[in-house]
C-alpha cells in the first residue's frame, strides 16, 4: 500500500532526455513530505537491521535518498560522482547507461577496508551505473551489504549485472 502511493506519485516523462526513454521523475515524491519520508523508511528497511558504516549515493538523484538514509541509520554518507567533480584523489571507472556513456569517481580514502556499505540510487535501469560504483567499492575493500533503489526498470534486467549481491527495489516498473 505504501509503495503504491509512491508509485502513483512518479511522473513518467516520455522522450526525456532523448527519444525512446521514459524518464521516471521522482520530484513529486521529494516535494511531498509524507511520501519522501516513506521512501526513506522503506529504503532503510532494506538494510535488514545490519549495522551500516556508510551509505554510498550515486550522482545526482541518488544523493538525495542516500543522504537521508545515512542520517536515519546513523551512518556516514559517501558520494560516487561524475568525472571531475570530486576535489581529492580519486579512483574512476567508465560505464554505459540507458542514455549515454559516463565516468564515475570515488575518493580513494572514502571507504576503509571492511566497512559495511549500503549503495543507494533512485533508479536501476541497465545496472551499468551501480555496477561501476560496485567496482570502485570493491577496489577499496568495502563490504557491500546491498544495493537499494527506489525504482527498478525490471525489463532491463539490470540486477543481473550486480549478482550475486543483494538488490532491493521498493518499486518495479
Ligand atoms: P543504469 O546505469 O542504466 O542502471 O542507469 C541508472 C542511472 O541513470 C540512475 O542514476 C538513474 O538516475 C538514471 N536513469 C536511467 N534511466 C532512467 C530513467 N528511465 N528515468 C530516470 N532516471 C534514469
Amino acid at each position: 500500500m505504501k509503495a503504491d502511493s509512491l508509485r502513483a506519485a512518479i511522473r513518467d516523462v516520455v522522450d526525456f532526455p532523448k527519444p525512446g526513454i521514459i524518464f521516471k521523475d521522482i520530484t513529486p515524491i521529494l516535494a511531498d513530505g509524507k511520501l519522501f519520508r516513506e521512501s526513506i523508511s522503506l529504503l532503510c528497511k532494506t538494510a535488514g537491521g545490519v549495522k551500516i558504516d556508510k551509505v554510498v549515493g550515486i550522482d545526482a538523484r541518488g544523493f538525495i535518498f542516500a543522504a537521508a538514509v545515512a542520517d536515519r541509520l546513523g551512518a556516514g554518507f559517501v558520494p560516487v560522482r561524475k568525472k571531475g567533480k570530486l576535489p581529492w584523489k580519486t579512483r574512476q571507472t567508465a560505464y554505459s547507461l540507458e542514455y549515454g556513456d559516463s565516468i564515475v569517481e570515488l575518493h580513494e580514502d572514502a571507504i576503509l577496508p571492511g566497512e559495511s556499505i549500503l549503495l543507494v540510487d533512485d533508479l536501476l535501469a541497465t545496472g551499468g551505473t551501480a555496477a561501476a560504483a560496485v567496482k570502485l567499492l570493491d577496489e577499496l575493500g568495502a563490504n557491500i551489504i546491498g544495493i537499494s533503489v527506489l525504482i527498478e526498470l525490471g525489463f532491463l534486467q539490470g540486477r543481473a549485472k550486480l549478482a550475486p549481491r543483494p538488490v532491493h527495489a521498493i518499486l518495479t516498473c
